[in-house]
């Protein structure tokens, strides 16, 4: 079995751009509105020549009575079960939210490694003004654009050299 690597992270923040550009071909839909991807969960990917199952956790189809951000917990929770290491995916656009916060929380709870990538830094003036707010919580991080492959070959590097 491959190790796993669970792309954790809200709603919208770009799980399924970057899970179909890991997988190299679109085997996710993504969607503008938050909340509606019905994705793909997994598929064995090279990471820097390492063979791993990425996950996406966003596609897992939760019954959520008890709400969005109880949804994401729980998401967190399954990740961290599965997981050997954790991609905790959030949007440098947007800047930090309480469930980002929430989520970051819980994943510093874990001995599993946790890298964050901060998503739709799509131009490299930019990285400073949209990756400032996540440097708080201590994980490593690495700005990306997955719309347009920023930073993602550097991230695949990062994540193999955790496994
Ligand atoms: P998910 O809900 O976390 O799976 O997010 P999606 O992958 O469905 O993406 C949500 C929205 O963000 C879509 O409109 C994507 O086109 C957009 N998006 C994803 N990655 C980027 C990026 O790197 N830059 C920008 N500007 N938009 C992105
Ligand atoms: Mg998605």
């Amino acid at each position: 079995m491959p190790p796993i690597v669970a792309i954790v992270g809200r709603p919208n923040v770009g799980k399924s751009t970057l899970f179909n550009r890991l997988a190299k071909r679109p085997k996710a839909i993504t969607h503008d509105r938050p909340g509606v991807t019905r994705d793909r969960l997994e598929a064995t990917v090279e990471l820097d020549d390492r063979i791993v199952t990425l996950i996406d956790t966003g596609g897992m189809d939760f019954d959520a009575p008890e709400g969005l951000e109880r949804q994401i917990v729980v998401q967190a929770e399954i990740a961290l079960n599965m997981a050997d290491v954790v991609l905790f995916l959030v949007d440098g656009k947007a800047g930090r939210t309480a469930l980002d916060d929430e989520m970051a929380e819980r994943l510093r709870r874990t001995d599993k490694p946790v890298v964050v990538a901060v998503n739709k830094v799509d131009g490299a003036e930019k990285i400073n003004a949209l990756t400032n707010d996540f440097h708080a919580w201590g994980f490593a991080m690495m700005p990306i654009s997955a719309a347009h492959g920023h930073g993602v070959n550097d991230l695949a590097g990062a994540l193999a050299e955790l496994l």
